[in-house]
């Protein structure tokens, strides 16, 4: 019996979603141990877990199933984000977010504005939408006229991160208002709204076609455990709450995810330590002849790098155990993003990039 007969033919060639080593593995690689790595290829939270939460997450009941309504975090975060309960769905991180809301929308045809992030294109590859690219313009600003093109001709579901990912910069209200008076599903990633201080969820009220979608993961450090969430209009949370997968959320993560909105003032202590490093980043980066950093207003920042191959750049940093990502595709050609950690990282990547400078 041939298998592949038994599963869908357009998965042949689909490639896996490449998501970052993890440290342990990275180290052995290196010959290093993991604390000697400086991890800054993914735009975690470097300060990690604060204790309270951590202590939340090891005292949750693993041994009973978690709430499917996650009755207490939609209510902790409705009063955080000033909406209703009723408007909040939660998830295993942003990513399942994304999932519910593409099957729920089930659409020929999705807008991404490419450079952004991966998971548009992939999750509509695997929902079978076809992936209009609408290129972002000179200083990867919106290209509003080509979405609402796109939109004209078919495509029914927006996609678009702000800050986005990995260019740092942040749509206009003015830009995502004129999105939202289209024909279409408009969901606004906001993974990094903490850092940038801003947010669309308050256009929900009058745009019941706007789904906002939040993270634990970048913020509150909770990468790992998997936490996040869509606000949207009552009706559009109702449907997504039908079709999610009843325990989408571990009980360790509604714990951790609680005990980090009880301690958010401690937590946006290391979010604005991040931000002053990001600032740090931008200043210091800018001092390497051959590297061209642009504002972010997340916890990373994107670089040109001129006159070297950002490949080389990147092996070479990992070599000294810096770990950074690398761009070298049509819309990005020959780019690095590093994210911002504690002043500590920065120090050991600005030594490492002295070094490959020399080289
Ligand atoms: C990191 C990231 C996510 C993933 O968030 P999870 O909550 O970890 O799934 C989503 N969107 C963007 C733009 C990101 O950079």
């Amino acid at each position: 019996m041939d298998v592949r007969t038994l599963v869908r033919a357009d998965f042949a060639d689909l490639e896996e979603y490449a998501p970052v080593k993890p440290i342990e593995v990275l180290a052995r690689e290196l010959g290093l141990a993991p604390d000697e790595i400086v991890k800054l290829d993914a735009n975690e939270n470097l300060y990690g877990p604060h204790p309270a939460v951590r202590e939340a997450a090891a005292r949750a009941p693993f041994h009973i199933y978690p709430d499917p309504y996650h009755t207490a975090l939609r209510q902790a975060l409705a009063e955080w984000l000033d909406v209703r309960a009723e408007q909040i769905v939660a998830g295993a991180g942003a990513d399942d977010i994304l999932d519910i809301v593409i099957r729920l929308a089930w659409p020929d045809a999705v807008v991404t504005a490419p450079p952004t992030f991966g998971m548009y294109s992939f999750l509509a590859r695997v929902n079978r939408a076809r992936v209009v690219e609408v290129p972002r313009l000179e200083g990867w600003e919106l290209d509003v006229a080509g979405i609402a093109s796109a939109v004209r001709q078919g495509a029914t579901l927006i996609f678009l991160a702000s800050p986005n990912n990995p260019t740092g910069n942040l749509a206009s209200v003015e830009e995502v208002e004129r999105l939202c008076a289209l024909d279409a599903l408009v969901v606004v990633d906001e993974a990094y709204a903490e850092f940038a201080g801003t947010t669309f969820v308050p256009l929900i009220a009058e745009h019941p076609n706007l789904v906002v979608v939040r993270t634990f993961s970048k913020w509150a450090g909770l990468a790992g455990l998997r936490i996040g969430y869509g606000v949207a209009n009552e009706e559009l949370a109702r449907r997504m709450m039908a079709i999610k997968q009843p325990y989408n959320v571990s009980v360790a993560a509604e714990a951790a995810a609680l005990a980090a909105l009880a301690h958010r003032d401690d937590l946006m202590d290391t979010v604005r330590a991040t931000v002053l490093e990001r600032e740090r980043l931008e200043s210091e980066l800018a001092r390497f002849p051959w590297l061209r950093p642009h504002h972010s207003a997340a916890n990373f920042v994107l670089c040109g790098v001129e006159g070297r191959s950002a490949r080389h750049v990147a092996d070479a940093l990992r070599r000294r155990g810096v770990l950074v990502r690398y761009y070298d595709r049509p819309e990005l050609r020959n780019y690095i993003r590093i994210s911002a950690g504690r002043p500590q990282d920065t120090d050991r990547l600005l030594a490492a990039l002295r070094e490959v400078e020399e080289e």
